[in-house]
């Protein structure tokens, strides 16, 4: 296998450092969420979070699989209020939106550089942000819909509290 180009380790780097930040993101909503007194919510973002942090090491691995080299970059501070349970789970749905985006752009690039591994290994997060952007939009979607009630806050709270 031809080493891996200078440019796709960049563009990985970069990559590692989004799921860094959205790692940074989802704990700094569950410390919302826990000043809000939603331990279900909280409990349910610090699980995304490391998540976030497990997509992070995929990407650090995957670097030096191929030889190429690990370069941290600065994380910017995130938000840490948001108007509404309902705004900060909408928050959370366009960054993942936003992610995808990234992980698409970064497989057009593997494929206009006939780089065919990478193309294979960004499969599992094309998968993965399907996924991602589905529970979001799941909660999103019973929030709204519910207009943000007492009830349902506190039921979604209870159901959140059991993610594994
Ligand atoms: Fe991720
Ligand atoms: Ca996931």
């Amino acid at each position: 296998m031809p080493e891996i180009s200078m440019e796709m380790v960049k563009l990985l780097n970069e990559q590692l450092r989004k799921e860094l930040e959205s790692a940074y993101l989802y704990l700094s909503m569950a410390a919302y969420f826990e000043s809000k007194g939603l331990k279900g919510f909280a409990h349910w973002m610090k699980l995304q979070a490391k998540e976030e942090l497990e997509h992070a090491m995929k990407i650090y691995n995957y670097i030096y699989e191929r030889g190429g080299r690990v370069e941290l970059q600065t994380i910017p501070k995130p938000p840490g209020e948001w108007d509404s349970v309902t705004s900060a789970i909408r928050a959370a749905l366009s960054h993942e939106e936003h992610m995808t985006t990234s992980i698409n752009e970064l497989y057009k690039k593997a494929v206009e550089m006939n780089d065919y591994a990478t193309q294979v290994f960004l499969h599992w997060f094309i998968e993965e942000q399907v996924e991602e952007e589905d529970q979001l939009r799941d909660i999103l979607s019973k929030l709204e819909l519910a207009g943000e009630s007492p009830n349902i806050i506190f039921i979604l709270d209870r159901m959140m509290s059991e993610r594994k």
